[in-house]
């Protein structure tokens, strides 16, 4: 049975660095939830609070209505992912799944179907008898979730399981993941550095800097309303423009840069007149002669310069320069006509993609 987990101030320090740092959170039952921040920010000892490797020094963990902070690991019916899959290299296949199993103690019968079923949901049903150290990356990964999946555990836990993988292999393992946690309905906690595993899989994610949770949501409401330049820059590619709100009402702002007055449909920041703020507009956002991505509601525009131009098919990456800012414009379907290095066009920009974001 799946269950919610929930923190109540938890915090965790390895002598002055506060690794978690006093986080509340609620992950319901049978949610994937994601953990994503930059390298060192508490992810990982984040995790292992919540398998019962480390103890919170203080705040409380539930599982369902159950404190679990002295609960011990084995006890606590997670699985685990590892990102370099953690199997037992001299068993095969069967026996590395079989294991979890073993230790609770079941039947033999009940243990082979158990274990067929495991191996079916991972789609590697002809593997049974294979040693480990014969399969690829991806094959193992598989293993390892299956032999995580077999326990039926409350709580799944992934610490970044497919950046082993190559690319391809990755979005595949993406897809899949994905379909095991709708088949299956675990809670499942999955902490990355890569955006593209949480946007791509999360039902919801938090955004952790340097041991806090900055901000909580679905990938759509954190790309589209990042808390704070950190979140925007860390969730997708933005561009930054600094400047001051010059007037304020009713969600609209006018905000003076160095690129021209800027006007921002999208104000979901308490801001103040005179307030330093950086605005973030999306590569995408930026149009470039006005008849881009089908979007023609552009009300402000800026002159700039090509400084580079990236030709990928089905997209054309600009970099530019406006006024001493540079910036990237994403160009979708480019047509025949290429602009070079060195021309002067005018980016036209929705007030509905400038977001200020408090300095
Ligand atoms: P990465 O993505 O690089 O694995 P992370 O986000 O998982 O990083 P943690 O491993 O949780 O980050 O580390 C958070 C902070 O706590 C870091 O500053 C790290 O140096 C520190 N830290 C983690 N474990 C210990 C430990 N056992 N002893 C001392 N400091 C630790």
């Amino acid at each position: 049975m799946a269950v919610s987990v929930e923190l109540t101030h938890v915090t965790k320090a390895f002598d002055t660095t506060l690794a978690v740092n006093d986080v509340s959170l609620r992950i319901e039952d049978g949610e994937f939830f994601f953990l994503l921040g930059p390298s060192g920010c508490g992810k990982s000892t984040f995790l292992r609070i919540l398998a019962g490797f480390y103890k919170p020094d203080t705040g409380e963990l539930r599982f369902d209505d159950t404190v679990m902070n002295n609960v011990p690991p084995h006890q606590r019916n997670t699985g685990m992912v590892f990102q370099n899959y953690a199997l037992w290299p001299h068993m095969s296949v069967a026996e590395n799944i079989e294991y979890g199993l073993t230790l609770r103690k079941l039947e033999k019968s009940e243990r082979a179907e158990k274990i067929r079923r495991a191996l079916e949901m991972v789609q590697m049903e002809g593997y049974h008898d294979r040693a480990v150290n014969t399969l690829s990356g991806g094959q193992q990964q598989r293993i390892a979730l299956a032999r995580a999946l077999v326990i039926e555990p409350s709580v799944l836990l992934l610490d970044e399981p497919i950046s082993n993988l190559d690319a391809a292999l990755r979005q595949q393992m993406r897809d899949e993941i994905k379909q095991i946690h709708d088949r299956t309905n675990i809670t499942m906690f999955y902490v990355t550095h890569d955006q593209v595993d949480a946007l791509s899989m999360a039902d919801r994610m938090a955004i952790m800097q340097d041991g806090i949770i900055v901000q909580v949501g679905t990938p759509r409401e954190i790309y589209q309303f990042p808390k704070n330049a950190f979140v925007a820059s860390f969730v997708g590619e933005t561009n930054f423009i600094f400047g001051k709100v010059q007037s304020i009402s009713n969600g609209t702002a006018t905000i003076e840069t160095p690129v021209g007055t800027l006007r921002s449909e999208a104000v979901y920041h308490e801001l103040t007149h005179g307030a330093t703020v950086q605005c973030s507009i999306r590569p995408e956002a930026l149009v470039i002669d006005g008849v881009q991505n089908g979007n023609n509601r552009a009300e402000n525009r800026i002159d700039a310069k090509v400084t580079v131009v990236n030709y990928l098919g089905r997209v054309e990456e600009y970099q530019l320069m406006a006024a001493d800012i540079p910036l990237k414009a994403v160009h979708y379907n480019p047509g025949t006509e290429a602009k070079r290095p060195g021309d002067t066009i005018q980016l036209a920009i929705s007030a509905e993609a400038v977001i200020p974001l408090p300095d």
